[in-house]
């Protein structure tokens, strides 16, 4: 099932570009001829009265290449020109960009990053490259939001493409430590005025670093929420690239995340990359600009490559002045879970195992299990289910609101989520309290961070709610589809990106090879969330 899926996945990437650039056969087979398909009309070379296809293999390395420039003819479906193209047997992957002239003039370099096509069955393997994630979050040991997810969940998928991979995190006393295997000690530094103590383990097959600076900065209790975080994380992103120094290591890549890491990338530029760690490029995600611009900023000047995790958050922060002047180096990837971290048909926290085949089984097993926990009525009544950290970004407005409709509608309504700030969680709890009395069979506000609790709504709730006021890409959405919950979404950020309307997305899904797969709202008021549950 995983392979079938994997290869699923990959037909789907290659197809999700189709409008622009496409290959014929879709899997680029090492020894064989493949046509090169393009439409200009939605690039830069839109209107141009020539397109020259420039080719090559092997992200540009291949001995024979790159390969002399070919006029591109037109193909029979009229939108797209097409050329031939003969594949190398030590061929691993297939790049190119496009241009108005044989000899230049205009590119289309599909903004800097290449159009790049995997070539299977070749006698070569593509060398690995060496990354290192300098990261302050790391699912499931040290979670508080996406963040710590994605390190996890694209460290995984990267090392699963054969890279090597390595990740750098502090050594939180707050840690789930019983997610780590194999730790050991591995050496000790002095670094800042303070010893630097650096540990070993494996979490969830990925080998960690955990540094652990011995003035205590990270024995406090919490990952944030200390007066002097900026600090701390600046000791620790200090203190990595000292590590990486001191080790030896020589990575392709140090990528590092948000405000907490930033402080990496001008470290890099301006110190280490002097200092012999001089091969690395930087690659910088946003995750949520909202959060420490300043710093993004600067991050932003000095790495390679940044990037943020949807297409549609990157449009809508690109005139924020810490992003403005670098949209050139700048990109929004679509954000993933990993799909065996998040597994009906392997997670121990449901009742019944299911896939597909048996997903109404699977999910009214948790549904009750779910209503049985939480001492409420085993009815088969619409459950909605709301997982989120409770902040002004999530729509708190929105959730309350949302919440009374369903009980209006007769349906039930779980919340899992907690406050950073007291005065949102008093909120909370004081309406915990009045829905528990008025509403005790059908409606549970649990305000707390539950990771297995969170699994079960996943898999027993039929819609999972996410009214976000905005969204970088929102990784709930995510686990909802993949247990087979509907989603049911503002249109803003990732969550427009994820979430196709049933009623109004067909064709906007097609473009992506998808189906549509939930409801979604425009407006940030209580028609829109209506607009959406009522359907
Ligand atoms: P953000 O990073 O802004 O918090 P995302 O949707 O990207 O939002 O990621 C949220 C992640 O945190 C998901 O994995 C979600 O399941 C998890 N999560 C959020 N709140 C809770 C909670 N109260 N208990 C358990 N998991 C939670």
């Amino acid at each position: 099932m995983k392979a079938l899926t994997k290869e699923r996945t990959l037909r789907t990437f290659l197809l999700s570009q189709k409008h622009i650039v496409y290959t014929d056969p879709l899997d680029v087979q090492a020894g064989k001829t493949v046509t090169v398909f393009y439409n200009p009309a939605n690039t830069v070379l839109n209107g141009k009265p020539e397109i020259w296809l420039r080719c090559s293999f092997n992200r540009w390395t291949h001995h024979m290449s790159p390969l002399p420039p070919q006029k591109m003819f037109p193909s029979e479906n009229g939108s797209h020109l097409k050329a031939n193209v003969k594949v190398p047997l030590d061929a691993y992957m297939m790049d190119f960009v496009f241009s108005e002239k044989e000899d230049g003039g205009v590119f289309d370099n599909k903004n800097g990053m290449d159009y790049h096509v995997p070539v299977f069955g070749g006698i070569v393997k593509e060398p690995p490259m060496h990354i290192v994630h300098i990261a302050v979050e790391m699912a499931p040991i040290a979670k508080v939001g996406g963040l710590g997810d994605v390190v996890t969940s694209l460290s995984r998928a990267v090392q699963d493409l054969n890279q090597n991979v390595d990740i750098i995190l502090p050594k939180y006393d707050c840690w789930k430590f019983n997610n780590v295997k194999d730790f050991q000690f591995h050496k000790s530094y002095s670094w800042g005025g303070t010893q630097i103590k650096v540990w070993f383990g494996k979490v969830e097959g990925l080998s960690v670093y955990f540094l652990e600076p011995q003035n205590g900065f990270f024995s406090v209790g919490c990952i944030y929420g200390r007066g002097n975080d900026g600090e701390r994380f600046g000791l620790f992103c200090h203190a990595a690239l000292e590590f990486l120094l001191q080790s030896g290591f020589h990575p392709d890549i140090i990528h590092c995340h948000d405000w907490s890491s930033a402080p990496v990338a001008w470290l890099y530029k301006e110190h280490y990359r002097h200092y012999g760690l001089n091969k690395a490029r930087v690659v910088f995600t946003i995750h949520n600009l909202e959060f420490g611009a300043n710093l993004i900023g600067k991050a932003m000047l000095n790495s390679d490559k940044a990037t943020t995790v949807s297409p549609t958050y990157s449009q809508e922060v690109s005139g924020n002045p810490a992003i403005a002047p670098y949209l050139f180096k700048f990109r929004g990837i679509l954000n993933g879970i990993d799909q065996d971290i998040w597994d009906p048909y392997n997670d121990k926290f449901i009742p019944l195992s299911y896939t597909s085949e048996n997903v109404i089984e699977g999910k009214r097993a948790a549904k009750e299990a779910l209503q049985q926990r939480l001492g409420l009525k085993k009815a088969d009544q619409p459950l909605v289910g709301i997982i989120t950290r409770l902040t002004h970004q999530k729509g708190i407005g929105l959730i309350k609101h949302a919440i009374w409709r369903t009980l209006d509608h007769n349906g039930q309504v779980v919340l899992l989520g907690s406050a950073p700030d007291p005065r949102i969680q008093n909120d909370f709890v004081n309406l915990a309290n009045q829905l528990h009395s008025s509403h005790n069979d059908r409606a549970r506000l649990c305000l707390t961070y539950d990771e297995p609790l969170s699994h079960m709504i996943y898999a027993g709730a039929d819609f999972i709610l996410v009214p976000s006021i905005f969204e970088p890409c929102g990784l709930t959405q995510l686990i909802a589809m993949r247990y087979g919950s509907i989603p049911i979404v503002r249109k803003t950020g990732g969550l427009y990106d994820t979430v196709f309307d049933v009623d109004h997305d067909k064709e906007r899904a097609q473009v992506y090879c998808l189906e549509p797969n939930g409801f979604n709202f425009d407006g940030a008021d209580a028609a829109g969330v209506d607009y959406a549950l009522n359907r």
